[in-house]
């Protein structure tokens, strides 16, 4: 199987992963299934916890679904909870993707399957699948929609009209998610030539993943280190022309910081901000005309798949996989679903977010 899945190369490919080692009962109809997410305060979690609890719940299965609001103890405690109360599987999107791995232990011991939602758990043998979306494709995109922005780029891939150069800063996410990295890679893998012919200038310098990386994602963090890069690098009257964000909270931060610095008025507009999620307020800045563009991941699919994972290991099945190459997690190659990650910008917002029915047309406004 391995040889067959290096030979075809394909990442998109559909196989089967071998079942978990820690194996699943034959019975476990209306078995307890643990489901923890980081926080309530991105919208997003909140869907992805309705929907895998609503889907669960329509197996039949019983499900104890946590936030820890984006503590590590809590979310460490709530998993050990998870356990002793007799979970039969565990779905972790977690915190810090390495700080649970005694927890795992005490699953593994337990045969409690885990399956890694959305962000990869790392340095643990004992994880047995991963449902996420394509991450380093969401950072190729984000890219990518900054340089169309900018217009040196055209939106179906061709050569824009711009010629720059363009003042632009990069921000990551949080250095403890897996994630985090995918994105910037993926985004610096189409920022970098242009950084290197001189078209985009990093006026800061700052280009290092550590360096850019907002701690827990957390947008207040964001606006400050754009408040200060304003102050420090923009002050002579240079101008910022585009901004990499990997997430809608960070980019409310930062156009927050870019107003407060006379960005957003007609003899001077906002940069092109990117960010990731499609919330509700970054959908609505875009249809304003203030954030450029986001990357929509349907919740509803990630959790459908998981849910479809879930289900399998509990009946002692293999579940459907994609991928079985590129999440390493330090410790093995965790089997993944990988799902596709989708542009949003002004022109598309409608078909995409709308059409679909993730949101209706009331809630924009
Ligand atoms: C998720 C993103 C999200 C970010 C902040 C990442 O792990 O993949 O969708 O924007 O966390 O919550």
């Amino acid at each position: 199987l391995a040889a067959a899945l290096t030979a075809c190369g394909s990442s998109q490919k559909t196989v089967d992963a071998q079942a978990p080692s820690s194996g699943a009962a034959a019975d476990n109809s209306g078995a307890l299934v643990g489901v923890t997410m980081p926080t309530k305060s991105s919208e997003r979690w909140i869907h992805d916890g309705d929907n895998v609890k609503a889907s669960l719940e329509k197996l039949g299965y019983k499900v104890d679904l946590q936030y820890a609001e984006n503590d590590i103890p809590t979310q460490v405690n709530q998993i050990e909870n998870q356990i002793t109360k007799g979970a039969k599987l565990l779905v972790i999107a977690s915190i810090d993707g390495t700080a649970i791995t005694t927890q795992l232990q005490q699953a593994a011991d337990k045969h409690i399957p885990v399956i890694a939602y959305d962000r990869l758990i790392r340095n643990s043998p004992n994880v047995d699948y991963y449902a996420t979306f394509d991450n380093f494709k969401v950072g190729v995109q984000q890219a990518t929609s900054l340089l169309v922005g900018l217009k040196l780029k055209t939106a179906d891939g061709g050569e824009g009209d711009a010629k720059g150069p363009f003042n632009v800063e990069l921000f990551a996410g949080s250095p403890d998610d897996n994630n985090a990295t995918f994105f910037f890679n993926g985004a610096m893998s189409v920022l970098q030539p242009y950084i290197d012919k001189g078209t985009l200038k990093v006026q800061s310098g700052q280009t290092d993943f550590k360096t850019v990386a907002i701690l827990r994602w957390d947008p207040a963090t964001a606006q400050k280190r754009m408040e200060d890069l304003l102050t420090k690098t923009y002050s002579g009257g240079k101008k910022v022309d585009g901004v990499l964000s990997p997430y809608d909270g960070l980019s409310i931060g930062i156009l927050s910081a870019l107003k407060s610095n006379g960005y957003g008025t007609s003899g001077q507009p906002y940069p092109i901000v990117t960010g990731q999620d499609a919330e509700l307020a970054s959908v609505k800045s875009i249809i304003a005309g203030e954030q450029y563009s986001t990357i929509y991941k349907d919740t509803r699919q990630l959790a459908e798949i998981t849910v479809k994972m879930a289900d399998a290991v509990l009946k002692g099945g293999k579940p459907e996989v994609n991928n079985t190459k590129d999440y390493d997690n330090g410790n093995k190659v965790v089997p993944s679903y990988l799902l596709d990650p989708v542009i949003v910008d002004k022109t598309n917002y409608q078909k995409i977010v709308v059409d679909s029915g993730y949101y209706t047309q009331a809630q924009l406004g």
